[in-house]
């Protein structure tokens, strides 16, 4: 088992195409590490280039304590798992978990027991006399994590293995993805485009995009100090609304937050924070839509200042039984220029139950100003 430590990585395909830029990483022995970010990110050019599939064009891997920048990939001791499995066809399972054995030329008995450990590790045992087109999506992909487990690598590397599972069958692998690596303690690099995925099976989570790392956290603390306005809004599911608001003074010369055309009274105290840190009165805030909720009937200026609350159109609604997720438009009044380029204001809310609600009807929302977040122009996180 072993460390793998990317110093200042940079990848340039030779295309021109810029797809590491100093990337800087440290993942643990015995850590999951999940690499996540939209399409084209990235991520798999990080992998590859770990496996020794692709050649780095600027800084130092590491893997235990070698520099691996050089090494051929057999050399490494990692092994890599594919989304297509690449199973052999005409070999039954027991053959496939025994050919990365039988290329470095092992001994029957040492073949035969490191196959039945790995094989009952992974439930496979049943399984062994069979052939691959006699197995499920969820048990093929099983034995491509044994072919690529047995030799007891001191990483391994998976890229998107689940992508070609149904939904149910996903969560299964998934669950027992996690708990092979805690058996095994292998140190693991997983790559999904899938925040749901990253979130539940990473010790930490990588966040990625345009070939730049974002934030490398705990799940719990990318969902609840995200670094940028990227994390924030690509975290979450759905993830944080991000909107385009002005820092101002409310209708009682108060500390306010202005999005469209609607004012939020906000603490003094957090303004005061929020100010200090941003360089212009116009920001990004965001809310989560758990912190979204449906106001109470009373209007006027006393119940505006009790609980701030933005007044919004449902244009869609989705029931999903234990809750409703309702997309709203507040009503914007500001100039164009003003407004930021995703057409905003825009909000979901993620409301408690079935929600009576149907498109254009009126709602007020109510939100805690504590669960508010603000990022200055260039989506940075401010404090407060
Ligand atoms: P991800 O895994 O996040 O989808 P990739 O690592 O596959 O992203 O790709 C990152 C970027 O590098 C993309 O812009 C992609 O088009 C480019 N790229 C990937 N592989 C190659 C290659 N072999 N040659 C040239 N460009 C590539």
């Amino acid at each position: 088992m072993a460390r793998v430590e990317l110093e200042h990585i940079d990848k340039v395909y030779p295309n021109g195409a810029r797809a590491v830029v100093d990337c800087s990483l440290r993942v643990e022995d015995a850590e999951l590490l999940v690499l996540v970010g939209p399409s084209g990110c990235g991520k798999s050019t990080v992998l590859r280039l770990v496996a020794g599939l692709e050649e780095v064009s600027a800084g130092t891997l590491r893997i235990g304590d070698r520099v691996a920048n050089q090494l051929p990939p057999q050399a490494r001791n990692v092994a890599m798992v594919f989304q297509d499995y690449a199973l052999y066809p005409q070999m039954t399972v027991r053959r496939n978990l025994e050919f990365p054995l039988r290329m470095r030329g092992l001994g029957r008995a040492e073949l035969g027991a490191k196959v039945e450990r790995i094989a009952g590790l992974l439930d496979l045992a049943p399984l062994l006399d069979r052939l691959p087109r006699q197995l499920s999506g969820g048990q093929r992909q099983r034995v491509a994590m044994g072919r690529a487990l047995v030799r007891e690598p001191a990483v391994s590397l998976l890229d998107e293995p689940l992508s070609n599972l149904d939904a149910k069958l996903r969560v299964q692998v998934r669950a027992e993805i996690g708990e092979l690596q805690e058996r095994t303690k292998t140190t693991m690099i997983y790559v999904t485009h899938d925040q749901v995925e990253a979130m539940t099976l990473g010790h930490r989570v990588a966040v990625m995009d345009k070939g730049r790392l974002q934030q490398v956290s705990t799940p719990r603390d990318l969902y609840d100090a995200p670094a940028n306005a990227f994390v924030a809004g690509f975290i979450g599911n759905p993830p944080m609304n991000l909107f385009a608001a002005r820092l101002g003074v409310d209708e009682y010369g108060g500390a306010a937050l202005t999005l469209g055309a609607q004012t939020i009274t906000i603490s003094a105290e957090r303004l005061a924070k929020v100010k200090g840190a941003a360089r212009d009165r116009v920001l990004t805030a965001g809310i989560r839509p758990e912190h979204l909720r449906l106001a109470d009937a009373k209007t006027g200026a006393e119940a505006r200042r009790d609980t701030p609350a933005l007044d919004a159109v449902v244009e869609h609604v989705e029931w999903l039984g234990h809750e409703t997720l309702a997309y709203v438009r507040v009503p914007d009044d500001t100039p164009a220029a003003e407004r930021d380029a995703a057409g905003a204001h825009q909000l979901v809310a993620r409301l408690p139950g079935m929600q009576m609600l149907s498109t254009g009807d009126a709602v007020r929302l109510a939100l805690d100003p504590a669960h508010l977040y603000f990022f200055d122009a260039d989506g940075r996180a401010l404090p407060g």
